[in-house]
């Protein structure tokens, strides 16, 4: 069906095979090609995703955009290094198959990469064809070929390694647990996840909602993961439902990929009562239904009709946009700064703009209004930029006397999130910055504690999948090197003690 090319290494820096025959020329020349997306009108009553997959002939065309540049930049920029050119020349020419098989190479989650990652300060935002056109769409043509696999067989992979003998316990089921379980499953180690909320995925569940990601696709990682004998126990809290040193001394190895999940508070009159929510709480009750949620978040949120969400991020445009799924008429987002200074994806604000959402920029919450105990509105006050903070970017000031009041029914914090204090009461002796994120040894993702390893949000503070992605193929790299190297020497142990030196 196609041409062989010769394999390639996933690290990023290896030489690109030169494809003689590519006529880059011809190839700029080729009009760009983009999935179809469903109308705003239609989309906002419904939780569908907004895309649709590429239909066939128009993925191969896409795929052909691709000018096989040796450098391939765009390989460089994803965190995970995936052979882009190598899956577009496959795909182009028809073999779907071998192009998401590229793809499995160096990511576990290439369905939920190409729907969710920013590619275009990633990989689309380095493709030299995008200097004067469009990028090539990279994260939905690898959509389109993994999904397509799934559709015609399912993900194909080589058999995995025989038993080692060997135990490791992940915590947590989101993109850096399934990242490592997978990647430590397949090389013979008996792994078992161990997951707080009733379900498995972590946000890619719990946060993201349908119309960006639908929730099949989770499934059917759940159920390849225990097709590899991963298993997966829900509803255990670690340091609640099962202590810390149990844990340990369960496993050979732990690695710990709790995620950051604590949403940051306003700080503002009025913030504690009804009608103030955190994003995740907004997002998990009106995207899921309430036998997958803990027993706290099973209430519906009924109708509200007006919205109002401060933040500046991708998790702020999902809750304004699920807003309108929920039927809110007037759903505002309120940020301090200008849309320059905005971290989350531009495709995200402009699917929010379509969906009627209003945007308040350079306007920040000072108070939330209640009639008795019922949210009536929030009181605001406009900003203007000063010189830059720390990030770089201009930092907002209060202008005197601009106050102004939005009526809402609902408001919604989505500002950011930290890791969860209370690990630090499960796990005391683990090493944590002051914004309590677990510090690691960047190369092996090891903790302060031997055989301890963590990788992910609760490392990185709240970042993206394919960073916690990443984080986990460097942990398994880690963890099966001291399963192979320093537990061979020694019976398998009791409790792993001690602290490494390495911090
Ligand atoms: C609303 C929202 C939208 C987002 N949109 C995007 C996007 O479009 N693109 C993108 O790339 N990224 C997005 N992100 C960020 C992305 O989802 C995270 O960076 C990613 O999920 C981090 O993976 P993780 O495995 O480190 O943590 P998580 O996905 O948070 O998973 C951690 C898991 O650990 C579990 N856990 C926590 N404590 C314990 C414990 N003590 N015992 C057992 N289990 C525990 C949690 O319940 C959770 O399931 C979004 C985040 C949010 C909140």
């Amino acid at each position: 069906m196609s041409e062989q090319i010769a394999p390639r290494g996933s690290s990023g820096e290896g030489t690109k095979p030169v494809r003689p025959d590519v006529d880059r020329k011809a190839r700029l020349k080729i009009p760009a090609h983009r999935p179809d997306k469903q109308d705003p009108v239609r989309r906002i009553e419904n939780w569908d995703e907004v895309y649709h997959l590429f239909d066939a002939s128009n993925a191969m065309i896409e795929a052909e955009r691709c000018i096989q540049c040796p450098a391939a930049p765009c390989q460089k920029a994803c965190p995970v290094h995936n052979d882009i050119p190598g899956a577009f020349w496959l795909l182009e020419q028809g073999d779907f198959n071998g192009a998401a098989n590229i793809f499995r190479e160096t990511s576990e989650l290439p369905e939920m990469c190409g729907r969710l990652c920013p590619q275009e300060r990633l990989c689309e935002g380095h493709c030299v064809v995008g200097k004067n056109a469009l990028p090539v769409a990279i994260g939905k043509l690898e959509t389109f070929t993994t999904e397509w696999q799934h559709a015609h067989g399912g993900a194909q992979h080589p058999p995995p390694a025989p038993p080692s003998g060997r135990t490791v316990a992940v915590i947590g089921s989101g993109p850096a647990g399934i990242g490592v379980a997978e990647r430590l499953a397949r090389r013979g180690h008996a792994v078992t996840i161990y997951e707080a909320w009733p379900e498995p995925g972590g946000v890619l569940r719990y946060g993201i909602p349908d119309f960006k990601l639908n929730k099949p696709s989770i499934e059917r990682k759940f159920a390849e993961l225990e097709a590899l004998g991963v298993q997966v126990r829900c509803s255990t809290r670690v340091g609640e439902d099962l202590s810390w040193e149990d844990l340990r001394a369960s496993a050979d190895a732990v690695f710990v990929g709790i995620g950051a999940s604590q949403g940051a508070r306003l700080g503002i009159p009025g913030e504690d009562g009804e009608g103030v929510i955190s994003a995740t709480e907004f997002l998990v009750r009106s995207n899921l239904p309430p036998e997958e949620l803990p027993e706290e978040h099973r209430e519906p949120l009924g109708a509200p009709q007006r919205v109002v969400v401060i933040g500046g991020g991708d998790t702020s445009m999902d809750c304004v946009r699920s807003a309108r799924r929920l039927g809110a008429d007037e759903v505002t987002l309120v940020y301090r700064r200008t849309e320059a200074e905005m971290q989350g994806r531009v495709e995200e604000r402009t699917h929010a703009v379509e969906e009627g959402v209003r945007f308040e920029y350079l306007a920040s919450p000072l108070e939330v209004l209640r009639d008795g105990a019922c949210v009536t509105g929030l009181r605001c006050i406009r900003m203007e930029l000063g010189e830059p903070d720390d990030t770089g970017r201009r930092r907002p000031q209060p202008v005197e006397g601009s106050e102004f009041d939005l009526p809402a029914d609902i408001v919604v914090t989505a500002i950011g999130y930290d890791v969860d204090s209370e690990w630090g009461e499960a796990a005391p002796e683990m090493t944590r910055d002051r914004w309590n994120r677990l510090v690691v040894d960047p190369e092996t993702m090891q903790t302060n504690l031997a055989g301890v390893f963590a990788g992910g949000d609760d490392v990185n503070g709240a970042d993206l999948v394919v960073t916690a992605l990443a984080d986990a193929h460097r942990a398994a790299e880690a963890i099966d090197h001291y399963l192979k190297t320093l537990l061979s020497e020694t019976p398998r142990p009791g409790p792993l003690v001690g602290d490494s030196s390495f911090l």
